[in-house]
């Protein structure tokens, strides 16, 4: 059932579409905290991705449940109203989504989706952003594995 209040709705809609929403903002400041650097919106990569970090040949994707249809999350629910339409609607964005990360990943990108639902905890956050983006060979304490061993 949909809970949210319309103009809740409206307002969640008119930021989706747009750039630098809070939850994009938010991976940002974290990313750039731990020291890593990247472009933001690059216009000729597949999807335009929100985040691009050139030197780990990764890009991070933030996205809103709602819009995206992230599966099983409640903030992704159909509208009650008009759900043909919005279902046709997410359903279209979840299959561009797809098709853009094999794009991203035929380019030899790796692609890490983050959803608005789980900026909450921002320490694993953290801690995913920086699995993703270790460079292999390297281990969690920052050290480089020369002997392979592990
Ligand atoms: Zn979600």
């Amino acid at each position: 059932v949909d809970k949210i209040s319309p103009e809740k709705r409206s307002r969640n809609m008119s930021q989706v579409k747009g750039r630098n929403t809070e939850p994009e903002k938010l991976v940002r400041s974290i990313l750039h905290k731990m020291g890593y650097r990247f472009r933001l919106c690059v216009k000729k990569l597949p999807g335009n991705p929100d985040i691009v970090l050139p030197r780990y040949k990764a890009v991070i994707f933030v996205h809103g449940c709602f819009w995206h249809g992230h599966g099983g999350c409640k903030r992704a629910t159909i509208p009650v109203t008009n759900t043909k339409f919005w279902f046709a609607k997410i359903t279209g964005n979840k299959e561009r989504d797809k098709c853009n990360i094999v794009a991203l990943e035929d380019l030899g990108y790796r692609c890490l989706t983050i959803w608005q639902c789980e900026m909450k905890d921002v320490n694993a956050l953290k801690r995913r952003l920086s699995a993703f983006l270790r460079k292999e060979g390297e281990l969690a304490c920052g050290k480089t594995c020369k002997a392979r061993k592990c």
